[in-house]
């Protein structure tokens, strides 16, 4: 991942300026301004305008994404103001585009209903989280993308267009990175609410290879978790449970950890690690182990959630699931031949398969696999590293983390990148949706 720059996180956005940031403040641009429709035909005038003046519109979620892939070069658009749930039905909701995640489960749980799987967070808008790929651990359940069954979205001139299930053009659509048109609502599947309890196991770091397909069918949810320089991996597996007497952990709890520790203690000592790495190791010694929390139990989303973590950044590659120990094993070599003090978790999550052309579990289950890190003076030599085994291993890029891959190389990873591309020239002629990152993935 060469770059030019020197790494630094960056300023947030301030409504002062105007500017755009990202959750991880690694990628930053200054619209020339921002516009917030609250509805379907303010979003189509506003696309139309800029269509014909040439100018370009690019759609910011939540701004969770670790790479450019929603900066904005000229208009930015916010879907803040188009967020809620238009219908409900036994099996799916249809959502406004803006809604957030965590108000979409929210709502969902008023009526007895859930998402059937869930990532890490639920602060990305239900867009942007679709939009990536974005995913959560399981080879019974794909991803987000995966549970939409309808969309509505206004194209590159203005023109609205409807999707349902059966489209070969909402498989295309599914994981659209932001360049077939701004999406103004999904209609998701839903399952009735279930609850979680979260079992952690140790295993030793050179087991886990092994041990995947074990891991994988071991639960319904499973994941694992390794703390670099340290010698066992955390296994995570959740099974469903009735409704439990009492939720664990407790609101006082989820306060220490949420607000005292993530909040407060942790973002100290990581800034010192960003200038002072050399302490990492003990340090992940010891907060590796305090990863081991006693078992959790409660509502599906409260236990698919982790705390919001320090600020940090992160790639992510999938890899088809017969190459998830290779590629595990890569990752735990990566760290030491790098010679960086990461101090961030390697994550393998399982995805079962989809038809999103270009979701990263396209056509087969995939282990995704994360590299993170808090210290930017090392991202670059520890990406660089991850990516060139996983290269070798086929992977595909999570379009919502760091990667520096280009379209040449994106086109091999995917049988159908050029229906996407001669999609992207029906919806989007003449290039109302681009900005940076999509010249670099799909060809100006
Ligand atoms: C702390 C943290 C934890 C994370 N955990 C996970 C995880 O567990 N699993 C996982 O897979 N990922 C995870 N991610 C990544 C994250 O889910 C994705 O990057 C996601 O896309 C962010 O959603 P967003 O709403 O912030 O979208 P943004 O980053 O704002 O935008 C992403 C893309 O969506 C497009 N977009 C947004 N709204 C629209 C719209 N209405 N119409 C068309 N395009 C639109 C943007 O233009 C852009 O192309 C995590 C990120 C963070 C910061």
């Amino acid at each position: 991942m060469a770059r030019s720059h020197t790494p630094r996180w960056r300023r947030p956005p301030t409504s002062r300026d105007g500017s755009f940031a990202n959750w991880a403040r690694t990628e930053s641009s200054t619209p020339a301004r921002w516009v917030l429709p609250a509805t379907e035909e303010e979003v189509a005038t506003i696309v139309r305008q800029a269509h014909a003046d040439q100018r370009r519109v690019r759609c910011v979620g939540a701004g969770h994404s670790f790479n450019g892939i929603a900066a904005p070069s000229d208009i930015a658009m916010s879907l803040d103001k188009l967020r809620g749930i238009v219908a409900y039905d036994d099996s799916t909701v249809t959502v406004l585009a803006g809604t957030r995640l965590r108000d979409l489960n929210a709502a969902l749980a008023q009526r007895g209903l859930a998402l059937p799987i869930l990532g890490s967070i639920a602060d990305q808008s239900v867009a942007g989280a679709i939009a990536t790929g974005t995913h959560g651990s399981s080879l019974q359940h794909r991803n987000l993308a995966g549970l939409v069954t309808g969309m509505r979205l206004v194209d590159g001139t203005g023109e609205v267009r409807d999707y349902a299930e059966g489209d070969e053009s909402l498989d295309a659509a599914r994981v659209s990175i932001g360049a077939l048109g701004v999406v103004t609502r999904v209609r998701v599947r839903v399952v009735p609410a279930f609850h979680l309890r979260e079992r952690i196991d140790w295993l030793p770091v050179d087991e886990i290879a092994d041990a995947l397909p074990e891991i994988a069918g071991s639960a319904e949810f499973a994941k694992v978790w390794w703390m670099p320089h340290t010698a066992r991996a955390l296994v995570f597996r959740y099974d469903r449970v009735a409704a439990p007497r009492t939720i664990l952990p407790t609101v006082l709890d989820r306060f220490v950890d949420e607000k005292l520790m993530h909040g407060g203690l942790l973002p100290a000592v990581y800034a010192v690690q960003d200038r002072r790495s050399g302490w990492v190791p003990s340090w992940n010694r010891v907060a590796g182990r305090t990863l081991h929390k006693p078992s959790r139990v409660g509502p599906s989303p409260m236990i698919f959630s982790t705390p919001m973590p320090v600020r940090h950044t992160e790639t992510e590659a999938a890899v088809p699931l017969e190459s998830g120990g290779a590629a595990w094993d890569a990752a735990v070599r990566t760290v030491d031949a790098c010679g960086a003090h990461v101090n961030f978790i390697t994550e393998l999550r399982f995805v079962k398969g989809d038809d999103g052309w270009l979701s990263p579990a396209y056509g087969a289950d995939v282990v995704q696999l994360g590299a993170y890190t808090a210290v930017l003076s090392h991202r670059d030599r520890y990406f660089e590293e991850f990516w060139r085994h996983m290269r070798e291993l086929g992977a595909r890029p999570h379009w919502g983390k760091e990667m520096d891959h280009t379209a040449e190389e994106l086109r091999g990873l995917y049988p159908r990148f050029d229906d996407f591309v001669a999609l992207r020239d029906q919806h989007d002629p003449d290039r109302t949706f681009a900005n940076p990152f999509l010249d670099r993935v799909l060809r100006p």
